[in-house]
């Protein structure tokens, strides 16, 4: 069984039944709801990184030099990423899939706008994206990223066990769009994020839970709780 664990945002480690540790858009050290910091963080295989704004990406260069581990993007953000030393880099575009060895990844589309924290000159574009994994036991788990409430989403309908879905509003779809994507995408289980981070995203989880009602089970982490996948 793998395991989900939520650091507060969208930072997410996953650590799959086989020991591999992926973590999804690390930013801890700065993040008022993370229960750890960076320095905490002694091993990492993959970071999942969907844009280069810093409340996703703050921690990625220096986790991925100290830990070694694969840094996973948009083709321009791991370009980035290698442009400032980064060693290990698997650069994707969206709509595209790879096999790694603990399952497989797939860019999906995300509508926000995009620039690369750190990146002085402003010398690589980028676009933002959600991820789609499969786990080598057959699970599906969706990252939306930032993004508003799109169309696409109807495209993974039925294809998704557990989704991680922004409800904050201001910066990405708010409750009321978040539930029109549990209705697009029908996933067994929503896992709330981007939410009460800072003043302009708060909101309230149990709120969203009952608004989504019979759709989906609606599963409200603390920072640092885990849930099987
Ligand atoms: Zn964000």
């Amino acid at each position: 069984m793998a395991k989900l664990t939520w650091h507060g945002h969208s930072c997410f480690l996953l650590e799959t039944d086989d020991g591999t540790r992926v973590m999804f858009d690390p930013w801890l050290d700065g993040n008022p709801m993370a229960d750890i910091s960076a320095e905490q963080v002694d091993r990492l295989d993959y970071l999942l990184v969907s844009h280069g704004h810093s409340d996703h990406f703050a921690d990625c260069i220096p986790l991925a030099e100290r830990t070694g581990a694969m840094v996973v993007s948009t083709f321009e953000l791991v370009a980035f990423c290698q442009s400032q030393g980064v060693e290990k880099g698997h650069g994707m575009n969206i709509g595209g899939g790879y096999q790694f060895p603990f399952g497989r990844v797939k860019l999906t589309p995300a509508l926000h706008t995009g620039s690369i924290a750190g990146d002085e000159e402003g010398a690589f574009t980028t676009d933002c994206c959600g991820f789609l994994v499969t786990l080598n036991s057959g699970t599906r788990l969706y990252h939306a990223g930032d993004t508003a409430l799109i169309m696409d989403m109807q495209l993974l309908r039925d294809q998704v066990e557990l989704a991680l879905l922004p409800i904050g509003d201001n910066f990405t779809m708010g409750p009321d769009d978040a539930v029109r994507a549990v209705e697009m995408i029908a996933p067994e289980r929503v896992i709330p994020m981007h939410y009460n981070t800072f003043d302009v995203i708060r909101q309230d989880p149990a709120a969203f839970r009952e608004q989504v009602g019979g759709r989906a089970e609606v599963i409200v982490l603390q920072p640092g709780e885990s849930v099987d996948v």
